[in-house]
This record gives structure tokens, sequence and C-alpha cells, in this order.
């Protein structure tokens, strides 16, 4: 006898309260108590978010008759023995923003799985019914739904009833509600949407053709067909905001509206890049992450940490591997690309994090650390996004030399998708390594050792020389240089260092991280500082930059800050900013011109 479904449904009860009413019904319930618990926390977000703290009731029924339901711990419940069907109902408040929250107000509604679906423990093998429900009254009508959940009763884009084939998979889809911009095409006959919400103005035509251009390269990377029979980016468009979470057919993101074309806008501008990119990453993870997967992922345990040192590979790769498909896909130039790499290795160079924490390490530690930043986070952390996307990078370059161009980290990918994508298996934690060792047929095991589990810079300049690219690096010709770019000029002055991180504030110059050895810890400054005033003038962040870049090496500088609602005087040693920004510049046009715009940048292998 097939084993009976699990019901869920779901509706906006009160918007402007920002609470959804969802429930879960079970048709045969353990007969000694059925437990029911949520998910603290949620796949591709790697922190426990304990989502039961915003369940703000919850009621059972056995048929019509109520149900007495007792918590066991902060995420679980166990309702009294009953025959027969069993509903739960909770009341969720959603005001997270976030791309890995719930969120509901008069305008819209979005939810992820893990905030609002209870997993009836030992159940959750059943296939799954999920009725999305509108809010009551006008809005309702106007109103639609935006998922990759399967329709099962309901119109396309519309409230009803919708299908997954288990509680995994119900976690899985996210769920746009509201009035939002919509645009489709279709790729080897996926069909493919992307659903806006927020105010904005966006070139839905322009977003179509150029997403199309970009998935097309994704797809034929790991040759076709695509693993998926559909896919749905989610969008909201907001004044300020950044973020994307993958999912195994969608992607949630969070974006500036400016990031997004707008009609008869010429070119890839930077701002769009950023959204292009965004969105390359999250495709890409459709492979890398939803399908290879982490063996500690297989299945994921969403009581607790799942802990593993891949991060540099599912994350790096995938960022490696973001705005690479960007050029090779033709939608930005080489010389837009060889600027975000050149930014990279910048941003990597000016984190002193990276002499204190391996790749490896800061992976493992995400749960406490990537997720948990402070004001000592660049001290003491190396992101395994930033990190990761350079040792990719050094991997690929590293292969394509060692075979003269034959093989690729694209194999590599490839190999990983044909051993685990395609049959489920975990991968286990040296497996990338062991599959990149065998896909390139040379020893690499001094190289994962020295990128991956030590804290030595990584060697890019010469294997960045084989492809025919000079890596120069320089001081910053300012404190907003942030790389990429050859000087057409040299600065008339050397530019001056603080030796911190700041930001705006209303009464001067706020130090929101300071760097180990550099001025500002000698001088003992610190976190959260106010500087006021220096050489006893008012400073505000844009006079502070050019001031102290009037002063010499050797010199000092008098500054007064508050601490807390103390003042205090202090002097600041003057030096030079070291030479920490890095652009890429091609050599004089040769073969390895060509053959790096032909393969590396191109079409993928020699
Ligand atoms: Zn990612």
């Amino acid at each position: 006898m097939p084993k009976s479904p699990l019901r869920y449904a779901i509706r906006p009860k009160h918007l402007e309260a920002h609470v959804f009413e969802v429930t879960c019904t079970i048709a045969d319930p353990d007969e000694n108590g059925q437990r029911f618990q949520l998910p603290a926390w949620i796949p591709g977000s790697y922190l426990i978010r304990d989502f039961a703290r915003h369940i703000v009731s919850v009621g059972a029924k056995a048929g019509r008759r109520s149900l007495p339901i007792a918590k066991l711990d902060k995420h679980t419940w166990i309702t009294a023995p009953a025959q027969g069907p069993v509903t739960v109902t909770i009341e969720v408040y959603a005001c997270d923003p976030s791309v890995r929250g719930a969120y509901l107000d008069s305008s819209r509604g979005f939810f992820n799985g893990p905030c609002v679906f209870l997993r009836p423990l030992g159940k959750d093998d059943r296939p799954c019914e999920v009725e999305i429900l509108p809010p009551r009254g006008a809005r309702g009508r106007a109103w639609r739904v935006a998922t990759t959940l399967r329709r099962k009763e309901a119109p396309a884009y519309g409230f009803g009833v919708y299908r997954a084939a288990d509680y995994d998979e119900v976690l899985d889809h996210p769920v746009e509600l509201g009035t939002f911009a919509l645009g489709e095409f279709a790729l080897h006959g996926v069909p493919h949407a992307i659903a806006i919400s927020g105010r904005h103005d966006a070139d839905m035509d322009r977003l179509c053709k150029d997403l199309r251009r970009l998935c097309e390269t994704h797809i034929a990377l790991f040759d076709a067909p695509a693993p998926f029979s559909r896919y749905l980016f989610l969008v909201n468009a907001v004044g300020e905001g950044y973020g994307g979470l993958e999912h195994r057919t969608s992607t949630a993101l969070l974006c500036s509206r400016d990031e997004l074309p707008q009609p008869g806008m010429r070119g890839v501008t930077e701002s769009y890049r950023t959204f292009l990119g965004l969105a390359s990453h999250e495709y890409f993870h459709a492979w890398n992450v939803k399908r290879i997967k982490p063996a500690a992922f297989t299945p994921y345990d969403l009581e607790r940490e799942n802990y593993t040192t891949l991060l540099w590979a599912f994350e790096g790769i995938t960022s490696y591997y973001d705005d690479l498909l960007l050029v090779r896909s033709g939608l930005i130039s080489e010389q837009d690309y060889l600027e975000t790499l050149g930014r990279s290795i910048t941003s990597l160079l000016r984190t002193p994090g990276r002499m204190r924490q391996s790749v490896s390490d800061a992976s493992w530690d995400a749960w406490v650390k990537y997720y948990r930043q402070d004001e000592n986070t660049p001290n003491a952390q190396v992101s395994y996004y930033l990190k990761g996307s350079l040792v990719a990078l050094a991997l690929d370059l590293r292969i394509r030399g060692r075979t003269q161009g034959r093989k690729s980290l694209d194999d590599v990918m490839r190999a990983l998708w044909a051993r685990y994508g395609q049959s489920g298996a975990g991968v286990p934690e040296d497996a990338v390594e062991r599959t990149a060792e065998e896909v390139a047929g040379v020893r690499l095991r001094g190289f994962f050792d020295r990128a991956l589990r030590s804290t030595h810079d990584l060697q890019l300049a010469q294997p960045l020389r084989e492809m025919g690219l000079e890596m120069q690096l320089r001081a910053p010709a300012s404190w907003s240089d942030r790389g990429g770019k050859v000087l057409s000029e040299r600065p008339a002055r050397p530019t001056i260092a603080v030796g911190a991180r700041i930001t705006d504030d209303t009464m001067g110059v706020r130090i929101t991280h300071v760097l180990n050895g550099g001025a500002a810890q000698t001088a003992g400054l610190a976190a959260g500082d106010i500087i006021v005033a220096l050489d006893d003038l008012k400073v505000n962040a844009k006079n502070f930059e050019q001031r102290m870049n009037r002063k010499r090496a050797g010199e000092q500088a008098t500054l007064h800050f508050f601490r807390r609602d103390e003042l205090h005087r202090t002097q600041l040693d003057i030096v030079h900013a070291p030479v920490d920004t890095c652009a890429l510049t091609p050599v004089a046009s040769d073969r390895t011109g060509a053959r790096r715009r032909a393969h590396w940048l191109g079409k993928g292998n020699a």
C-alpha cells in the first residue's frame, strides 16, 4: 500500500504582523505520539539559525478534536498519541528580508522551506503536497506564485496545490508571492524563468537574452543535458543589498535595483557585471554543491553543524567559474575579467588572516567564524570563497601547464560530475584532490598541501606568466583603489596607510577593523573608536584621507578620538601603504595570448 502523503498548507495570515500560518497533516501518526521538528539551519548557509525561534504559536488536532502537544527541545514537539490524521498548526513570524529566511508584508511574501515546514520524524520519506493559499481580500487576487515546486492542482504561477517527492525536496524550493515581473526563456528544451520583485525598471528581454547565453555556457561545460527539467531565478531588487542562495532547480537572489539592466543600456556596466556574476555563481551551484555534494552533507543533518573541509571546492571553485563563465560566454571582455581577477588577488593580499588560517580550516570553522564575523575577522580568517577561487585558478593553470593544455579544471569538474553528481554519492573529503590528480595524470599532493592546508601564499605569478599575463604589484593609488587596473601615471605622492578599515560617522571617522602590525594598532586605536580630530582639526571620512596623504613618512599625526564616551589622544606614525595592489596585464601578443583567449578564456580545453 502506498504511504499516505504529508500534507502542508501555508497561508499569509496577517500581512501587517508578518505572520504565516502553516499546517502539517499526517494520516498515520506514530502511535506513541508524533514528533515534529523544524530545521536549525538552511543548506548553503552554514550557521545554526534556530528557525524555530520565529514560531509564535503551536497547536495540534486529531480530526476536529484538539490534541495536546508538548515541546521536547528548542525545535522539537510531540503530540499526544492519536488514531488517524493529526494536524499541527504553527504561526511563523516572517520578517527576514535575506535570501535565507521568510518574509511577509503587504507587498510581498517569500519563504524557504526550513523556516516554515515541520518535519514529522520517521515520516520524511513520504511524498509531499503543499497547498499555497493566497492572502484574504483584494491582494489575494493580484498576487502570483513563483517556485519550482511541481504543480499538482494549481495554474501556472498560481495559488493551489504543489508537490514534492519527499521532505528533503520540499525544503529546497523557495517560494515568492506577490506581483513580480516575469521573464521566460527556453534552453535545450528546459524552461527557465526570472521573477523580479521590488520596485525596478529592468529590461526583462535583455536579462533573458543575457542569462540564456550564460546558462548555455554552464550547461556546455558539464556537457548537456542540464540536470533539471526547469530553472527559476527568484530576484528581490532593493535599494542596497547583495546575496544569493542556491537550490536544486532555482536560486533566490537579493540585489540592488541599480545592478539590473535598464532599457537602452549598452554593454555590461560594472554594476550589471555584479548581478550577472551572482546569477552565474548560483547557477553553477546547481551542479557543484547541489548535486556534486560533500559526503558530510549526504544527507544533511539539519539539527546540528555538518563539518567539511571542502567548502574551498564547493564555494571557491564556484566563485572561480562564476566570473570565468561570464568571459567565456562573451558577456564581458578579457580586460574586464582580468580586472576582477586582479581585484581578488588584491583583496587576499590585504587580508592578514591568510597568514593565520588555512582555507581548509576556514571551511571547517565556517559555522563559528565565516558566518560570525567580527572586528578581528581580517586578522584571524581567510575567506574560502576568495582564497578558494584563487586556489581553483592556480589549480586550473597548473593542470593546463603540466598537460600542455590537454587537460584543465573543466575536466576535473566533468569527472566529479560523472562520479558523484550523477549518482548522488557524497564526495569524500579527499576526493576532489584524488580526482584532480587522476584527471591531470600528475602528482598534485604538494600543491594541495600548500594551497589548502598551509598559510603560505599561493604561487600565482609563474602560472599566470605561462598564460601570457604579467602579475604587477604596486602600492595603492588611493584608499579606494581596489586593484585590477594598471595606473596610467604614478601618483604624485605615495599613499599613506593607517592600518585600519574605516567608515563615515556623523561625529567623524569610525574605525571598524584594526589590522595586525599596522600604524593604528601601534597607536593603540581599537575597533569602535571614533576619530574626531587630526592635528587639532575636525575630520570626516573625506578630508581624513586627503589630510593624511599630505603627510610624509616618518612624521606623526595627532589624533583625538572617542572610545565609548571618553575622549583620548594619540600619536599615529605616518607610513607608506604596502605593495599589496595587483593588476594583470597581457604581455606583448604572442602564441600564449592566442592560446589564452582560445582555450582558458574561450571554449575551455586546448
Ligand atoms: Zn556559493
